[in-house]
């Protein structure tokens, strides 16, 4: 049963590869505000998971419904415009670039057209380039080059330019790897933020960071939910212990 409400629905997802099903008729409901982390085992179908979502990956067969759209065969630059943001672990930012060139190549008219750069930035634009800055703690860095930035200030940075897109759905593949402990916790709190009028879901190891931002996890296992629920109710799951005992 469909509820048209929810921001993202997926229904009966698989995808095969050489008979292999990496994702296994996949059901799955993110609301709008909701922050969801997916955890699980290597080899869970985690990243499968994002993959088809943003149509990276072709779905076998299930359905991905998107703010009442499908999505299951759209483009992945479609999908972008739809309004789906990824981040992946490795950041694509313009590093000979500022921070503010950064953000403004990304704002959607700008994207594409280094020469823009040239002309007088309109004050919409300038706007919403300090709006998102300072939403990712880097409104005194605008002028910086990219280049220069701490590990996990070039990791905001990238939300900034997918925010300044902005995306209904944003999905993020650990998003704090290699951050320090005060970048953790700034991070934390910027995914709070973030969620709030958005949906996120985020792919995580770091179960300490998963407990302190998760509002709902859920456990994949063998492309299939093992547990899905509020952090305490999936650490006590006796299947979730096995499974990661296990390994
Ligand atoms: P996770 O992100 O949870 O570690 P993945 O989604 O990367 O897991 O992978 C799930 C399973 O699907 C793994 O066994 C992986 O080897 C397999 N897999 C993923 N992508 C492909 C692909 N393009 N071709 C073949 N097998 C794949």
């Amino acid at each position: 049963t469909t509820n048209t409400n929810f921001t993202l629905s997926i229904e009966d997802l698989t995808v095969s590869f050489d008979g292999f099903k990496a994702v296994d008729k996949l059901n799955f409901y993110l609301d709008k505000n909701e922050l969801h982390v997916v955890i699980g085992p290597n080899g869970a179908g985690k990243t499968t998971v994002l993959d088809l979502i943003c149509g990276k990956t072709k779905a076998t067969s299930g359905s991905i419904k998107f703010l009442n759209h499908e999505l299951t065969g759209l483009s992945e630059h479609a999908i972008v415009r739809a309004g789906v943001g990824r981040k992946f672990q490795t950041p694509s930012i313009y590093e000979n670039l500022t921070v503010l060139e950064n953000l403004e190549v990304s704002y959607p008219e700008g994207r594409g057209v280094f020469g823009s750069l040239m002309f007088k930035r309109s004050e919409k634009v300038l706007n919403k380039i300090h709006e998102i800055a300072k939403e990712i703690m880097l409104e005194d860095e605008l002028d910086r080059e990219s280049g220069l930035l701490s590990h996990g200030q070039k990791q905001w940075l990238e939300i900034g330019m997918l925010l300044i897109q902005d995306p209904q759905l944003l999905m993020l593949d650990e998003p704090v790897a290699g951050m320090s402990v005060k970048e953790r916790e700034q991070t934390a709190e910027l995914l709070n933020k973030i969620s709030q009028g958005r949906s996120v879901l985020v792919i995580e190891h770091d179960m300490e960071f998963v407990a302190r931002i998760a509002q709902k996890v859920t456990v994949l296992h063998q492309g299939k939910i093992l547990a899905s629920g509020d952090m305490d109710t999936v650490q006590n799951d006796p299947k979730v212990i096995e499974v990661y005992l296990g390994h």
